[in-house]
């Protein structure tokens, strides 16, 4: 039996981007663990990887074949196609639809499945510019809040690598769950805590690095904006603003301050819900503990005044002055590093002028607008399960049922969106293809290459687009591209990081640093904000102009319903990855306080019926003093085999937009809680 050990990268939406060591027998996965290429994450990896990729790649629910829809909608009945057959049906109908209503009746329903730059955004890219389809904004599902966030203060300048809190006196992990959805902060943070630092966690539920915290504040989701501006205007009253720093380096701090001044710590411990000794503690901390870094997960920007809680916290480090040394500011902003080329990659210029750009939160509504012009009558789904991510999943699964949308589906495995497919396109898993990966969560670039063939009749992302291009008659060179030319434009090869190699032969045993001149990028020490003003911008003329938001604010959020749920990542998928893997998949628990349980009458381990205006999921109940009273607490992801009856969390997150970037506001979840 032949073994082989191979390097690889995991490619899933986490921002470790662990490097791995695959082993192979007779071209099938048998085991998966860390590798030490990537000395950030040194070796170690999740259990969600470790157990659940050989069966994702290998096991029943793997699709093998074209297939093409023999029942109803979301049924799932489908019939074996030939990849000619599937092209010419995809040919045919999306010819149709673009003969009948025009190009941007056609658009890409993608999102973040694998994170590898091509199987990402490159040649699937090319072929929708290409074909004149209505462009997807997608940053706004997850990650683009934060981005955005980060861009209007300081511009396309990078924060500080994870590793770096090794120096740190004072670690803030601000709506991170490091444990489960950033796993290689915790050792750094245990390491630097017996060195005597200080770590303080905020978050609504007591996750397992707050037991171990120093301090934890349990705060209201979506009040963050009010716990950051309060400990500002106590920096302030402390007299531990450092003024110097502010004249020279900060923009718009007069009309900053006017906004945080409105709130005593007395009014944030109300609105926010924890003690006024907390938040005057951690503003002491923050002041006279240095170097302090402040890591700001995904997840406490989802709601409506999501954006304006991050750059109210991202004010902190350049108020108090904690810029410039190991150690300080902000472990954000980690994308910047990279030389990524997006333009040479994904080709915009195919693009026809005053193409119309959707928000993939609002995909579901757009399915079902009469009025959208022209409509959708097309949706490629690709690198994603919308059924079960979207808020407002009862809005997005009557679009996908539309007799009349015609809907192609390409995945590793067969998820519930593809059901709806009328062509279903079987996908390589990354272990298939080659990548290159740059990391959302730390400064290493990392390239893979394929350590089995692909799987019975699938093909990558690139083959599929390439395969479609070619069907629909594009005869432009960028559209032949190999897997090795599309590295070598994703990334600047003339960059000197990468040491004259060629981005597409990187080894793949060693990731290559993204220093600055060999120094770990440190924001003002080596690397300075990229503002228009170049300074860093508390008051954001760019936020201003594109979304009307030149301050951060606050709106308390009110429905009539009592409880908010939250839906945080969880520690069995990557989003929705993973989901419906096993056969004994169990439903996801509701977490509830027990001060709010009494009342209700619910006791533990009951089923409960959890509704809103928009739906209403059964799940077993949890009683835990871990989540705060008022907050309901149920993992995201979870698929509808774990639901009896077609619906789980998404179906009651809201479809309205936060404040900046008109992200996704699941966490404006409001719900009423009674037993089943
Ligand atoms: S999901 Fe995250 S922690 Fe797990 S292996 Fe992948 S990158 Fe590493």
């Amino acid at each position: 039996m032949a073994t082989i050990e191979h390097a690889s990268v995991c490619p899933l939406d986490c921002p470790d981007t662990c490097s791995l060591t695959v082993t192979v027998e007779n071209a099938k996965i048998v085991k998966i663990r860390g590798s030490r290429a990537n000395p950030y994450t040194a070796g170690v990896i999740c259990a969600k990887v470790a157990s659940s990729y050989p069966d994702w790649v290998h096991g029943p629910g793997r699709l093998q074949t074209p297939l093409r829809r023999v029942g109803a909608k979301g049924e799932g009945r489908f019939a074996r196609a030939s990849w000619d057959e599937a092209l010419d049906i995809i040919h045919e109908r999306v010819t149709a639809v673009i003969a009948a209503h025009g190009p941007q009746a056609v658009a890409p329903l993608n999102y973040a499945g694998p994170h590898g730059m091509l199987a990402y955004a490159s040649m699937d890219l090319r072929f929708f510019h290409k074909l004149g389809a209505s462009l997807l904004d997608r940053s706004p599902l997850c990650g683009g809040i934060r981005t955005q966030a980060w861009v209007g203060t300081f511009g396309t300048a990078p924060g500080i690598a994870p590793e770096q809190v090794r120096h740190s006196k004072l670690i803030i992990a601000w709506g991170n769950n490091v444990t489960w959805s950033n796993l290689h902060l915790t050792p750094l943070l245990n390491a630097a805590r017996r060195d005597g630092a200080k770590v303080v966690v905020v978050d609504p539920k007591r996750i397992k690095i707050a037991e171990q915290a120093d301090l934890h504040i349990a705060l209201k989701p979506g009040t963050d904006v009010v716990l950051a501006w309060a400990i500002a205007a106590e920096l302030e009253r402390r007299g531990a603003l450092d003024r110097a720093f502010i004249e020279r380096h900060v923009e718009g701090f007069e009309e900053f301050m006017a906004g945080a001044r409105r709130y005593s710590v007395a009014d944030a411990a109300r609105i926010c819900g924890v003690p006024e000794a907390d938040i005057r503690r951690l503003a002491e901390w923050y002041h006279t503990l240095s170097p302090a870094a402040i890591s700001v997960g995904n997840g406490l920007e989802r709601n409506q005044n999501g954006g304006s809680g991050i750059r109210a916290i991202f004010a902190l480090p350049a108020l108090a002055g904690k810029f410039g040394v190991p150690g300080g500011g902000l472990v954000n902003g980690a994308g910047f590093v990279f030389p990524k080329t997006p333009a040479k990659l994904q080709r915009p210029d195919f693009l026809p002028p005053g193409t119309r750009t959707l928000n993939i939160v609002d995909m579901g509504q757009h399915l079902l607008d009469p009025t959208l012009s022209p409509p959708l009558k097309a949706v490629f789904i690709y690198n994603h399960n919308p059924l079960v991510v979207h808020p407002d999943q009862n809005r997005m699964r009557r679009g996908l049922a539309r007799e009349d949308l015609f809907t192609v589906g390409c995945d590793v495995v067969m998820t519930d969106s593809l059901a709806y497919a009328d062509v279903v396109l079987p996908a390589s898993s990354h272990f298939e293809y080659d990548d290159i990966y740059a990391a959302y969560g730390q400064h290493w670039l990392q390239r893979a290459q394929p350590v089995i063939p692909p799987q019975g009749e699938s093909l990558p992302n690139t083959e599929i687009f390439r395969r479609l291009a070619a069907r629909f008659g594009f005869t432009d060179p960028a559209f032949t591209a190999s897997d090795a030319q599309l590295i070598d434009d994703a990334v600047d090869g003339a960059d000197p990081r990468l040491g004259g190699v060629r981005p597409s032969r990187l080894p793949t045993d060693r990731a290559t640093a993204m220093t600055v001149n060999g120094e770990p990028a440190i924001l003002y020490k080596n690397v300075f904000p990229k503002t228009p003003s170049g300074k860093i911008e508390l008051a954001s003329g760019y936020l201003e102009q594109k979304y009307g938001s030149r301050l951060p604010t606050y709106r308390p959020y009110d429905t009539p319903f009592p409880l908010l749920l939250i839906s945080p990542a969880s520690d069995e998928r990557i989003t929705s990855t993973f989901g419906g893997l096993k056969p004994g998949d169990v439903t996801p628990p509701l977490e509830m306080h027990p001060d709010d349980a009494a009342p209700r009458g619910l006791r533990d381990g009951m089923t409960v019926r959890v509704w809103n205006e928009l739906g209403e999921v059964h799940l077993p109940l949890t009683l835990t003093d871990a989540i705060r009273p008022g907050v309901v607490c149920s993992l995201k992801g979870a698929w509808m085999r774990t639901s009896d009856n077609g619906q789980t969390v998404s179906a009651l997150a809201p479809g309205h937009h936060a404040d900046i970037c008109g992200g996704a506001c699941y966490n404006d979840c409001r719900v009423e809680v009674a037993a089943l």
